[in-house]
């Protein structure tokens, strides 16, 4: 028996870089989270899923035509098998479970166990075997077994590894959410769950915090309720329907998140207020999400606040007082991570760059909201603006092997880059990973972040880049609202008051380019290096995952006291158009 106080469910989480079982942001926030929690020794276990196949190898031809490849990876190299774990009813069948341990060393002495959920046993049928190989592959009939083994047999294996005393389930995303019929199953033993009463689904929710992370309807995940009931069975499915989680014949897995949470939070101020009106009747607080300053910190940096402010390993308040620094050693401290970048990608494409040239980086998941290709709108302005070399651009991310969008985008970047070439260099590295996330996060000068407004609810790469003094230039959104302060921690692209238009957008881009950043970087760099500077004293101290985590012990986790502001269950399904 092991008391843990929460369990940490996520579909994916980003352990270390020769693991692939996480496709971008969501799974890097749950790896820093866990590291931060390793770091404190705050009893936690974590549960996900293995995926053998992993999530694929990008390949990038000529024009930019993305193909995909599995990923071979050797789990019994990296994780300790633990065994049988659970059995979950999937389309009939009895699917039996086994569970990989990492454990991940913080600090503390503490190690946080992440528990890796496989189907691929010689009991389980073909198809069975396969529900753990590829993370969000296959058709939505795939989808919903992996999200119940996750959910439901995620909570049977805690059981059996014999965790005890979990006061807080924390579901990250809705994904997990089947969880909580889990929850009400080990209540009601051998009673039928449609006759749950409201004090049962009372009980529940005092156990369980959902952070949702989607700020626009079509991204919640959602079922039909006839492959509901295929998967799942006609007594799971009609508990479901039966507490109100299915408005418009589906299941959604938000509003069963929502329905069965006492504490809701979305990942950035701007998203609670978001996630408030799309879901009107439920309490929606806030906690903006942070990265894991240590693992996102460059060499170079980790040195100079080693020598400087030791404390900040153990403490990232600590480097508000890099406003203390000499600005010689930040401008050393960057060129240092700006020439291992560089070294990076010459390794990988064979090109030169320059150390010299202002270089902006910009590395996401290639998919159409994060329009990767905003800087490309005017390529003759465009080259007018990096004339006689003063420019150059890197660009990473995957796009999702469904997502012809993104697919289409990267592709676009490859025409420009083509287009531009004797003016300004742009390079994509393919195969975007926690790795290339450090150099390119650290070697870059400014990072670039162009989402379509409201669809970026928090965004971390940019909190990655304050840790190593590399301000942002960014619309407005997500952490940016909180961020953003003008020349002192990057720069605005467009007017938070202004509705979002393409075209200003743009041009804001190029204006703050050539007016403000160049005549800053080549003509004032002890200026430049002064935006560097308080970039780090103000975001690096604030948006890490140990300023995250207290904030989730102080306002979700019931940690023996009370939390702040439960939120009251609306007695209707709620009726929003999200419901559409
Ligand atoms: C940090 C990180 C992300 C998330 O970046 P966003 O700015 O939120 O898009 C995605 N993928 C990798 C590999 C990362 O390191």
């Amino acid at each position: 028996m092991q008391t843990v106080k929460v369990a940490y469910f996520s579909m994916e989480i980003a352990l270390e870089n020769a693991i692939p079982t996480y496709s971008g942001g969501l799974g890097a926030l749950a790896g820093d989270t866990v590291r931060a929690a390793a770091d404190e020794g705050l009893p936690l276990v974590a549960m996900t899923l293995l995926y053998r196949k992993g999530y694929f190898e990008q390949q990038l031809d000529q024009a930019g035509n993305q193909s995909e490849r599995d990923v071979s990876w050797r789990p019994e190299d990296r994780l300790e098998p633990i065994g049988m774990v659970a059995e979950v009813m999937l389309q009939g069948r009895r699917v039996k479970i086994q569970a990989w341990r990492y454990q991940v060393q913080g600090l503390s002495s503490r190690k946080i166990p992440v528990y890796l959920l496989d189907t691929d046993l010689p009991e389980n049928s073909a198809y069975d075997r396969t529900l753990t190989d590829h993370l969000y592959g296959g058709d939505e009939r795939y989808r919903l077994c992996q999200e119940a083994i996750l959910g439901l047999g995620g909570i049977r294996a805690l059981e059996r590894i014999g965790y005890t005393g979990v006061q807080s389930y924390h579901l990250n995303e809705g994904h997990s959410a089947l969880l909580t019929l889990a929850l009400l199953e080990r209540r009601l033993g051998s009673a039928d769950l449609r006759q749950a009463s409201d004090a049962d689904i009372e009980a529940i929710r005092e156990r369980c915090v959902f952070t949702t992370h989607t700020p626009v309807p079509a991204g919640h995940d959602h079922f039909a309720l006839q492959l509901t009931r295929e998967v799942l069975g006609d007594n799971l499915a009609g508990t479901l329907e039966a507490t109100h989680c299915c408005p418009a014949g589906m299941l959604n897995m938000t509003y069963l998140a929502l329905r069965f949470a006492r504490y809701i939070n979305g990942v950035a101020m701007h998203h609670g207020e978001i996630s408030h009106d799309m879901f009107p009747g439920y309490s929606i607080r806030a906690i903006t999400n942070g990265v894991h300053a240590v693992t996102w910190t460059s060499p170079a940096f980790r040195e100079l606040y080693d020598r400087l402010t030791p404390e900040w390993r153990h403490d990232n308040q600590y480097l508000r007082y890099a406003a203390g620094i000499p600005l010689e050693e930040i401008q050393q401290a960057h060129a240092r991570s700006k020439g291992a970048l560089l070294d990076a990608v010459r390794q990988r494409t064979g090109v030169q760059l320059d150390p010299g040239i202002l270089t902006i980086g910009f590395a996401r998941r290639a998919t159409g909201y994060k329009r990767a290709d905003l800087i490309f709108f005017d390529l003759d302005r465009l080259r007018e603006i990096g004339r006689a070399g003063r420019l150059q651009l890197l660009f990473a991310g995957k796009a999702h092997a469904e997502d012809a969008e993104g697919k289409a985008m990267i592709r676009r970047i490859f025409e420009a880059a083509a287009k531009l070439r004797g003016a300004v260099e742009v390079i994509y590295i393919p195969g975007y990973d926690l790795q290339w996330g450090q150099w390119l996060t650290s070697g870059a000068d400014v990072w670039l972040n162009t989402p379509h407004r409201p669809f970026e609810a928090s965004g971390t790469s940019g909190m990655k880049a304050a840790l190593n003094g590399v301000p942002s230039l960014s619309v407005p959104d997500g952490w940016w609202y909180e961020g953003h302060f003008e020349g002192t921690t990057g720069w605005d692209i467009g007017h938070k008051e202004l509705p979002e238009d393409h075209t200003d957008e743009a041009f804001s881009l190029y204006d703050k380019l050539e007016r403000v950043i160049l005549p800053l970087y080549s003509g004032r760099p002890l200026a430049f290096a002064e935006v560097m500077r308080s970039t780090i004293a103000l975001n690096g101290s604030f948006f890490n995952t140990q300023r995250m985590l207290s904030q989730y012990k102080l306002n979700a986790y019931a940690l023996g006291q009370s939390t702040a502001q439960p939120s009251s269950p609306p007695a209707a399904p709620p009726t929003t158009r999200a419901a559409a």
